[in-house]
């Protein structure tokens, strides 16, 4: 009998070992399969990975501080276009924006002025590769009639850049250098790759599309947004506006697929 109670007592101690054996042996597969899985996981919850850029947007907060832009000028050559032309017009081979051209043509335009075309916050600013080079992206409120300012944002998208002279969160006026006219490292006979887009997604993009997605014809944006009297000024920032410091990281590129160039022709 006391043989037979040591014989029970040895059968659950093994049943409590072989429970232990079996837990470890099963956490320890799961580890195997997970591990590999959460080698890329940042080490706490909260430092999460920056959103594609694709998917980034303006911030309400970014929004309310926007300047107004109270009218737009052409941003190369003189403020209504001069000293200029457009070699690749908008929706022209399925183009988003307009090419525009020192009229010295070829290369002559390399390293000139760039100029804000209205009043605006830079929210991208940097090479982003591809077929874009250095590009500036310029967010704007417009104003409506009866002195009412709403929500409604547009940006201008300047592309291909020599140089960028501005930097990201930055405020600039009307006819501020941004930038030079560039190749995009030599990819192009220089020009300004110019684009006014609607919406809050200030990322890179795309230069060319079958249909217009959220860009309008520079041209016309311009027509229409120009002719303002010479002295109507832009409004002065607000001093609440101007204290809210809007801190906006680089775009990530990594992931990013570069602009598809249209064969044989500038981007
Ligand atoms: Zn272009």
């Amino acid at each position: 009998m006391t043989m037979g109670r040591d014989g029970f007592r040895l059968v659950r101690v093994l049943k409590v070992v072989a429970t232990l054996l079996a837990s470890v042996a099963i956490v320890y597969a799961i580890w195997q399969r997970l591990a590999p899985r959460l080698e890329g996981l940042p080490l706490r919850a909260t430092t999460a990975k920056p959103l594609d850029v694709a998917f980034q947007r303006l911030t309400p907060r970014e929004i309310a501080v926007l300047p107004v832009a109270m009218r737009f000028d052409h941003p190369l050559g003189s403020e209504h276009g001069a000293l200029t032309y457009d070699a690749q017009p908008f929706r022209v081979t399925r183009h988003l924006g307009d090419d525009l051209n020192g009229i010295g043509g070829q290369n002559s335009d390399l390293g000139d002025p760039v100029y804000a075309a209205g009043a605006g916050r830079v929210v991208l600013a940097q090479d982003v590769g591809g077929g874009w080079g250095k590009m500036v992206i310029l967010a704007h409120r417009l104003p409506v009639e009866n002195g009412q300012v709403v929500s409604k944002v547009v940006q201008t998208v300047y592309a291909h850049l020599d140089e960028i002279t501005v930097r990201l969160g930055e405020v600039v006026q009307r006819g501020a250098e941004i930038g030079s006219v560039g190749t995009a490292d030599g990819k192009y006979l220089a020009h300004l790759h110019f684009e006014v887009r609607e919406g809050l997604y200030p990322g890179p993009g795309v230069g060319y599309a079958d249909v217009p997605m959220n860009r309008v014809s520079p041209t016309r944006f311009l027509y229409e947004n120009r002719g303002a009297p010479d002295d109507l000024l832009n409004a002065a920032p607000r001093r609440a506006a101007a204290e809210v410091e809007v801190t906006r990281q680089p775009a990530r590129l990594k992931d990013q697929k570069a602009p598809r160039p249209e064969p044989g022709s500038p981007q």
